[in-house]
């Protein structure tokens, strides 16, 4: 929410004297007390200042920058993504089981030859095959992977709510980032669940919840 230069200027004179009555803020301001009522009704609305009859206006502490739910629209995919682990769609099952472990991730995303998003390997995609198959070696991921048309993505300039939205419709726990170029698309991050909790933490933090 947005304060107007009025409502700034009460915030200030609350914040540093409160607690203090409506006629007096006015008197500071050189208005009447009926020409700074609804600026005085807004704040108290909105939660910066409290309101305690007999005792006058004091500061709740809450920043007058940004509500949680404006913070939260304003979280960007750009701004909480991850570096995305990429695989050739040729190589072996048990290479990609490998690149797993070794970059600590939980889904591959797998490119063509123009490295171009083709298609996504979770772990349980990889486990199942695992389980049933012996020659994880000669068996490579296109085989098995989720393919393209059926990927969901999102971009950078998506919201956070947006991105988290998709991954619990889909119920899968990460989503490509991709710029969309003529050949396809380019992969430029990843976005998982726990990216979502970092977000959800700093939003808690920022406004010391
Ligand atoms: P896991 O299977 O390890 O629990 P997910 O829930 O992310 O991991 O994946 C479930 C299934 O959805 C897998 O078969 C996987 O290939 C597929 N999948 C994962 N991410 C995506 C995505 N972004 N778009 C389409 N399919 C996906």
């Amino acid at each position: 929410m947005e304060l107007n230069k009025r409502q700034t200027e009460i915030l200030e004179i609350v914040k540093l004297d409160g607690p203090i009555t409506g006629e007096q803020i006015a008197e500071r301001l050189k208005l009447a007390r009926a020409t700074i009522r609804p600026d005085l009704a807004i704040l108290t609305m909105a939660g910066f200042l409290d309101a305690r009859p007999r005792v006058g206006y004091f500061y709740s502490g809450k920043k007058p920058t940004q509500s949680v739910s404006d913070g939260m629209i304003g979280m960007k995919v750009g701004d909480f993504q991850s570096i995305p682990v990429v695989v050739n769609e040729n190589v072996s099952v048990y290479d990609a089981i490998c690149q797993m472990f070794l970059e600590d991730v939980g889904t591959l995303f797998v490119v063509d030859k123009s490295s171009c998003l083709s298609g996504v390997l979770s772990r349980k995609d990889l486990l199942r095959t695992s389980i049933g198959t012996t020659e994880l070696e000669k068996l490579p991921v296109h085989v098995i992977m989720t393919r393209m048309p059926n990927i969901t993505y999102c971009k950078k300039q998506d919201t956070l709510i947006h991105a988290a939205k998709k991954m619990m419709d889909k119920q899968i726990d990460s989503l490509p980032v991709i710029i969309e170029k003529s050949k396809g698309l380019e992969v430029v991050g990843r976005i998982t669940k726990t990216n979502i909790t970092a977000a959800f933490l700093s939003l808690a933090e920022e406004h010391e919840l």
